[in-house]
């Protein structure tokens, strides 16, 4: 048990605050967990209560043919707060995993309350607190965090807004209609090409200027967010051969199959360590999700392209995590700070409170002298640990639980639903052997 005066603080109690608090009161470790509410909400926080599901009500898949269904059996066999009242409080829903959103934050809220090493302080925190802390105050961080955050992480290691590109599993990338090449053949040819022909491309480009856009919130219409990262529709917008001069712009990537350049080139760049994902170059797009599928895939080579991460634009604070944290999710230059939720760079309800799962444990074994949880790669936990503090990941953007970023031997299992529980069977074996072993 740790000493009576040994205390976490806690800043921030929604999906991953809430998490970490649990796992560090069931460790015996004193808690303060922060949260502004209710004097103060975000603009999308409306319930009193802590843990707040602010859009669906859906945790996402239920199934173990699903990596965020793999994720919350990983946190279900971790004691996880969050998907034990998920399950007390679900609704029908499929195969998601839904909850009453209401008698969901109520249930975690109660819970916690009822520990006696929780202590909940309705504050908006200004200034960091002494001692170990666990930063989670999310994507919509509030008053004077914000600062304290971009003086923790230093220049640039702070993003306000997310501008993401498409991300796709390598595996689904039709190679026989792709290159391999870099412009003007400078460096190794890293890129996946994607050539397009002048119908392919004026068909592309017909359905992209035509395509439903989802709504844009708060401020991310403001025209120093679209500097540098301008959504690939509204450039197309400008004029038929603009995506020519920009993204799709061909020269300099002869196709070595024909000799030719094409009329118009995607490029696509590795996004992980393994090769398994690839980011579609300077598509960061607001376009709707199932208009980014539909139009995206008139690509040739992505016909059957398997999006791990859709673009989007979003309010988003979130830190640079591959080049600030170490993978017990504390900040290198002070590991007595940890974050965790969507400001780590993960994204979703379940991925948040996974993360905060994780620096609990980890906040815990810090102040107890003990050895971090660090859960292999080929869990799901693990391996989006693993990307959000992976170096080599260059232009960070949120990731969500996905199985393309999960480390499994690969066999040839041609059916996906099969090949992916077969993965899921793996990562709970190794769950078991690494948590027996600590
Ligand atoms: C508008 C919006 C819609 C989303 N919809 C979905 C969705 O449908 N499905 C999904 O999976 N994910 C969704 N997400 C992404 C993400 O999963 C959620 O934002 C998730 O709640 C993140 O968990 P978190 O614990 O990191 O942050 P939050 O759950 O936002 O918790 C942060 C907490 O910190 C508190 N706080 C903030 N600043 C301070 C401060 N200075 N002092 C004290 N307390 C503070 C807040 O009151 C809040 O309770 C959405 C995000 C946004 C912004």
């Amino acid at each position: 048990m740790a000493e009576r005066n040994e205390r976490v603080n806690v800043i921030g109690g929604g999906l991953a605050g809430c998490e970490a608090a649990w796992q560090l009161a069931r460790r015996g470790v004193g808690v303060r967990l922060f949260d502004m509410k209710p004097h103060r909400f975000s603009p999308a926080h409306s319930d009193p209560n802590l843990c707040e599901l602010v859009c669906s009500n859906s945790l996402k898949g239920a199934g173990l043919d699903n990596a965020c269904g793999l994720l919350k059996e990983e946190m279900r066999r971790l004691d996880s707060l969050v998907i034990s009242c998920a399950d007390r409080t679900r609704v029908p829903a499929g195969g998601a995993l839904a909850v009453d959103r209401e008698a969901f934050a109520a249930l975690v809220t109660q819970s916690l309350r009822e520990l006696p090493q929780v202590e909940i302080v309705s504050e908006t925190v200004e200034e960091l607190p002494e001692g170990i802390s666990i930063i989670a105050t999310g994507p919509l961080t509030s008053g004077g965090m914000n600062g304290v955050i971009a003086g923790l992480t230093g220049g640039g290691g702070l993003h306000f807004y997310d501008a993401a590109a498409p991300v796709i599993t390598a595996d689904s990338i039709n190679m026989e209609k792709t290159y391999l090449a870099a412009r003007y053949g400078k460096g190794t040819p890293d890129y996946i090409n994607c050539p397009m022909e002048r119908d392919e491309y004026d068909a592309f480009w017909e359905a992209l200027v035509t395509a439903e856009k989802a709504p844009l919130h708060e401020n991310v219409e403001k025209p120093n967010v679209f500097e540098g990262c301008m959504p690939v529709e509204i450039m197309a917008a400008r004029g038929r051969d603009t995506l020519r001069f920009g993204p799709l712009k061909p020269k300099g990537l002869r196709d070595p199959r024909t000799g030719l350049t094409p009329w118009a080139v995607l490029q696509l760049r590795r996004d992980n360590a393994q090769g398994t994902l690839y980011n579609m170059v300077g598509f960061q797009t607001n376009l709707k999700f199932g208009e980014q599928k539909r139009v995206f895939s008139m690509i040739p080579g992505l016909e059957n392209a398997e999006f791990v991460r859709y673009g989007v634009m979003h309010r988003n604070t979130y830190i640079d995590s591959p080049r600030l944290l170490n993978r017990d999710y504390s900040l290198r230059s002070r590991p007595e700070i940890f974050f965790a939720g969507q400001i780590t760079g993960v994204e979703g309800y379940v991925e948040s409170a996974a993360s905060g799962l994780l620096a609990g444990v980890n906040a815990a074994a810090r102040l107890r002298g003990e050895p971090p949880l660090i859960l292999p790669p080929s869990t799901c936990a693990g391996a989006l640990t693993a990307y959000i503090t992976d170096e080599e990941v260059k232009n960070f953007q949120p990731m969500n639980a996905n199985f393309g970023i999960i480390q499994w031997e690969h066999i040839k299992i041609k059916n996906k639903k099969e090949r992916y529980e077969h993965i899921s069977a793996h990562a709970l074996e190794d769950l078991a052997n690494c948590t027996k072993k600590s």
